[in-house]
């Protein structure tokens, strides 16, 4: 099964247009959506979630009509919101029970079976009679995640997941998402190159609601191979060094900047050869330079 995603355009009332001509296609397994905050990833995130409408362009999911028929699509998604809203003081296995309910699961033992299984999944299962609200940022989300896969989702979409989540927090948080990656379709929206780096062989780069980029990720290394340049430097001449060279990005180095820079020849003046990475990719891309 493939999601289908066909010159989807988007205009709030206020004038912002968050979606320009959107087109993608997603197949099976993780895809990672990456693109700086007001890119637009969460208002596509949303129309796939079919909770809110588009000008024009069309979604499809296999045979499903995702815009005109989101009674089908409800039925095999599963979708963590950036804002998941108030948490209760209801227990986890309380609120995933009450959950699995209002999902269409009347049977109790069939519920009971099912709510058991995912608290296990997420590695919830001993803290399954603390309150939601008593839970870490880290165990929100992997209540997030099963409460998303009750009912078997064939389209698991998850915004914003990790942003705030500690190191530790992130990588159970990354084993948990890269198993179901395996059975279903999985858009991770996020900002954080890591995420995309770590779990997703499909990607797109998105800014200004617009997809500057959509492949895997070896074919978006492959757009700057050989084109990145990198140089440690004293702090006080970063300035000049954006002004005279295409600065991808710096990052701190022991409190000087190590920058990568975009050059098809060797710039020289003390540059080396950097091994490109997707951090690389996102940065040329959203500054325009590939
Ligand atoms: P992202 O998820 O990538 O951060 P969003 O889809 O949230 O991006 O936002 C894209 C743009 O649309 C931003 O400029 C944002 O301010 C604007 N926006 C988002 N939601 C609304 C809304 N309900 N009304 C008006 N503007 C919005």
């Amino acid at each position: 099964m493939e999601l289908v995603i066909n010159n989807i355009d988007k205009k709030y009332p206020n004038g912002v247009h968050a979606l320009h001509d959107v087109s993608l296609t997603i197949q099976k397994g993780m895809f990672g959506l990456l693109g700086p905050n007001g890119a637009g990833k969460s208002s596509l995130m949303r129309t796939l979630a079919t909770l809110q409408d588009v000008d024009s362009g069309s979604a499809h999911l296999g045979g499903i009509d995702i815009l005109n028929d989101k009674a089908s699509l409800r039925k095999v998604l599963g979708y963590l919101p950036q804002e998941f809203g108030v948490y209760p003081r209801t227990s986890a296995i309380d609120l995933l029970d009450h959950l699995a309910l209002l999902k269409g699961f009347d049977n109790k033992s069939e519920r009971n079976q099912i709510v058991g299984e995912l608290l296990v999944k997420v590695n919830l299962w001993e803290h399954r009679k603390n309150a939601v609200s008593s839970y870490s940022g880290g165990m929100r989300q992997r209540f997030g995640i099963a409460q998303c896969l009750i009912g078997n989702p064939k389209l698991v979409i998850v915004d914003e997941p990790t942003a705030g989540l500690d190191p530790g927090e992130r990588n159970r948080f990354y084993n948990i998402l890269s198993e179901i990656g395996e059975n279903v379709i999985v858009i991770l929206s996020t900002h954080i190159v890591q995420d995309v780096r770590e779990l997703c062989t499909q990607m797109a780069i998105m800014d200004k609601g617009k997809v500057l980029f959509s492949g895997n990720t070896d074919e978006a290394l492959e757009q700057i191979k050989g084109r990145v340049w990198e140089k440690k430097i004293d702090k006080h001449a970063l300035a000049q060094y954006q002004t005279d060279y295409k600065v991808i990005s710096n990052k701190l180095v022991g409190g000087n900047p190590l920058i990568h820079v975009f050059s098809d020849s060797d710039p020289s003046s003390g540059f080396t050869r950097a091994e490109e990475n997707l951090e690389d990719v996102f940065f040329a891309k959203i500054h325009e330079l590939v």
